[in-house]
């Protein structure tokens, strides 16, 4: 399903196609989240003029609206929503922790309310799959406890014992569900586990170990940019992503700025997902070479210039910093969809040029080269 193509030979970036039902990925890849369904107000043709080559759903979003019987009716999340491209499929379960009312945490699941009408709710980690199973993403996550930081060293032992037997029991019901029938097998769904374990290095170790056992199509690492420092999300990622093994893809859930996701695919890292380039393009917060930019800024009142002069996309070729400045002035929606659209195109071709780099050989400079610039204009 993984095809590792070729390595930097200076960094540890490296160049992969990972192959799923509803086509072919090229790694390191971004993949804009489609929380509920639709990427924040971009069309999918908008979202494939981008560039993307996947998007990400969330389970619990859509186990608790639509509901199943709506998707299943539909013939899964790639019908019902209109995208023929590949779809990932979290688990759910960094929302049932952060978002919804846990009720009871046990070995055998979680129980929570739903932040949307407190309506209870009982995932186990055969419920997470089969869930995915009705969306009929071409990735789905296994079920797992995100542990927040800082978090005392008894709590993520306990909890990541919890994981990996969560992990276990989800390859369990994968493989059961592909016995069934030749449908089943068909849909070509991969399964990727999640390493847990925190900023403790030694029980990062012990969870790599243990999901190697189990066996999975791709490896994740979770508990990362949950309130520690900056410099310990890329210790433990880079740590995390050289105990992995290299015929697999590596994903890093939920990273990050454009800085961090190029400092990862120099660690070794090839898949991303983050809701920053449709969350603060919403906000007017739009990101290029030379660092972001706050379009609501009065600075921008009387400026011609698009938001990136070097852009291709739609809002860059169009418009100018000023309307789209107006725009969000007069909380016009056209605001929000022009910054989105410009941010999601961002994101992709940054990849698209990490991956050049890495095909000839000088990741490194172009990631020195992409810090200096960024940094220098950026934040304000
Ligand atoms: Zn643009």
């Amino acid at each position: 399903m993984f095809r590792l193509i070729h390595k930097d030979r200076k960094s540890k970036a490296r160049l992969g196609k990972l192959k799923t039902a509803h086509g072919e990925v090229n790694t390191p890849v971004f993949m804009p989240v489609g929380t509920q369904g639709t990427v924040k107000t971009l069309t999918n043709a908008e979202v494939i003029e981008c560039g993307a080559e996947i998007i990400l759903g969330n389970a619990y979003h859509l186990y608790l609206r639509p509901g199943l019987d709506v998707i299943k009716k539909a013939g899964g999340l790639h019908k019902f929503m209109g995208w023929g491209r590949p779809i990932l499929t979290d688990s759910g379960g960094y929302q049932i922790f952060s978002l919804a009312k846990l009720r009871k945490l046990s070995d055998e699941g979680a129980e929570f309310s739903s932040h949307i009408d407190g309506s209870r709710h009982f995932i186990t980690p055969e419920k997470a799959i089969e869930i995915q199973q009705v969306l009929g993403s071409d990735i789905m996550m296994t079920l797992d406890e995100c542990v927040h930081y800082p978090a005392a060293r008894d709590y993520v032992e306990q909890s990541l014992a919890l994981t990996t037997g969560w992990a276990e029991r989800s390859k369990k019901y994968f493989l059961e569900y592909r016995e069934q029938s030749t449908e089943n097998r068909e849909k070509k769904q991969l399964l990727f586990g999640i390493v847990q374990g925190s900023t403790y290095t030694d029980l990062r170790k012990k969870a790599v170990r243990d999901l190697l056992k189990i066996e999975f199509d791709g490896y994740a690492i979770g508990g990362v940019s949950v309130g520690e420092p900056e410099n310990l999300i890329h210790e433990v990622s880079a740590y995390t992503a050289s105990l992995l093994p290299e015929d697999k893809p590596r994903y890093l859930m939920g990273l990050g700025t454009p800085p961090d996701i190029v400092e990862a695919i120099g660690n070794g890292i090839d898949m991303f997902d983050c809701v920053v380039p449709t969350r603060n393009g919403r906000n007017g917060q739009a990101f290029t070479p030379q660092g972001d930019l706050q379009l609501r800024n009065a600075e921008y009142k009387e400026d011609t210039r698009p938001i990136d002069e070097k852009c291709s996309c739609y809002a860059c070729k169009n418009h100018s910093r000023a309307y789209i400045r107006h725009l969000f002035n007069t909380e016009e929606l056209l605001g929000l969809r022009l910054v989105s659209l410009h941010n999601v195109h961002f994101y992709v071709k940054i990849i698209e040029l990490c991956r050049k780099a890495i095909r000839e050989n000088r990741f490194s400079e172009f990631k020195d080269e992409f810090l200096k610039i960024y940094n220098k204009g950026g934040l304000n």
